[in-house]
């Protein structure tokens, strides 16, 4: 009975006979002017669908979404995740507040952030993942190319001005940015270290950087002020700038592991032995930090900690072919390209993390082995119409054989 009666547009209702095409679908129906009206909809730049580089000016993102969001790229490193959300969070919160000026409020320090973690683990990749998720000019400093010259504000200005690049120079915009400063143990002034230059300049660097970081006013010259001597210069306050500094601390597990044997080393509290092995660094308290040559008031403004662990073989797998933007992922594509289909088996995936193990470079190296053995064929197949398939065998990962060219059927070739 019902299907004898007329049917109408299930989003402007209009009856069947005052439209031209009535689509139906296995519950509803669409008319002709709304299927053009949805075309014109879906015409219109609209935000992303995906997570990344949102407009996050009217909702913050909660410690969870920017949590789950990290996880599209970053494998593994939970924890770190977490905190990292959290401090982020907290640091994004704050600024509202400032912005709010609500004198009532609980004055809220800013909370830098220090990854510690061997090379190739993620600490890098988080911090930019993390800039790009939120939508924040992002910028990368290395300690150890800080010079104490920075003291007076040379190469302080530097990385502020590679802040502000990143904001296309949008000083506003770099002011609530983040950057990233790598190899901050190697500015330590380590008792182990006997160079008194070096020990004198690692400290000097610290102070040089506490300066940006507890927030200064630094003076960038804009494009060609250095060449002109009254060239024009931005100012820009770094107080609200998020801090996150990153470092390997290499033998921080023994000064952990002495802590916590009360100084005996080896022993824990209770009397049991403490190996000093990687995974005592979740451990890491500001007390191991100046007893690894941080000075005081530089720990002071790195008040969130965190470790990030090394990356077993699984995890490197993980990384080959999980991540949004996979390595694994962006050279099948590059090969889909000119037509040949990348095949790596499992075994072969295995090969490449353990030889990526044993360089000791972390996920860091990965680029560089699946470079290794594909640039050849690359270069050699690509444009080639005879060749189906490429399969990377375990011995080609090796390097004891190349890895094998499929062809296709000659009568399909021509
Ligand atoms: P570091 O800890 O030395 O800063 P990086 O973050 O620079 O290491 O890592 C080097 C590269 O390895 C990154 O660009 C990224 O592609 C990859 N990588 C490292 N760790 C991870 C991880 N946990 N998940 C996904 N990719 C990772």
């Amino acid at each position: 009975m019902s299907s004898k009666r007329m049917k109408n547009c299930s989003f402007c209702k209009k009856p069947q006979n005052q439209v031209q095409h009535l689509i139906a679908g296995p519950s509803d129906q669409i008319c002709d002017s709304c299927v053009l009206l949805c075309a014109e909809l879906l015409d219109e730049p609209t935000p992303s669908g995906s997570t990344e580089g949102e407009d996050h000016s009217d909702h913050l993102p909660t410690p969870s979404e920017i949590k789950e969001a990290l996880d599209q790229y970053v494998i593994g490193q939970d924890r770190a995740k977490k905190v990292l959300a959290v401090a982020v969070h907290n640091h994004y919160q704050r600024l509202r507040i400032l912005d709010e000026e609500d004198g009532d409020e609980v004055e809220l320090e800013k909370s830098n952030i220090l990854l510690i973690g061997p090379t190739g683990t993620g600490k890098t990749h988080l911090a930019r993942t993390l800039a790009r998720f939120l939508n924040v000019p992002f910028a990368i400093a290395d300690a150890t190319s800080l010079t104490e010259a920075g003291y007076v504000g040379d190469d302080v200005e530097n990385i502020i001005g590679a802040l502000v690049h990143a904001a296309d120079g949008d000083i506003a915009r770099a002011e609530r940015g983040i950057v990233y400063i790598d190899e901050i143990d190697k500015v330590s002034r380590r008792s182990e270290n006997p160079s008194i230059t070096r020990d004198v300049s690692g400290e000097g660097v610290q102070q040089a950087l506490l300066k940006i970081i507890e927030g200064t006013v630094a003076h960038v010259p804009t494009k060609g002020g250095r060449k002109h001597p009254h060239g024009d210069v931005h100012k820009v306050d770094t107080s609200q700038v998020l801090f996150i500094c990153g470092g390997a601390f290499s033998g921080m597990e023994r000064t952990i592991a002495t802590r916590l044997g009360g100084n005996r080393i080896g022993f824990g509290e209770s009397g049991e032995r403490v190996e000093p092995g990687p995974e005592l660094l979740v451990q890491t308290n500001q007390e191991d930090l100046l007893n690894y040559g941080l000075i005081p008031e530089f720990v002071g403004r790195l008040p969130v900690i965190s470790a990030l662990h090394p990356l077993d073989e699984d995890a490197l797998v993980q990384i080959l072919t999980e991540p949004k933007n996979a390595l694994i992922k962006q050279y099948v594509a590059l090969f889909e390209m000119d037509g040949i289909e990348l095949a790596l088996g499992d075994d072969s995936l295995s090969a490449i993390a353990q030889l990526a193990l044993e360089r000791k470079t972390g996920a860091r190296g990965l680029r560089a082995i699946l470079e290794d053995i594909l640039i050849h064929p690359m270069y050699k197949l690509c444009g080639d119409r005879t060749v189906a398939r490429l399969e990377v065998t375990p011995a080609s990962v090796t390097g004891e054989a190349k890895p094998e060219v499929v062809r296709v059927e000659p009568e399909e070739a021509a």
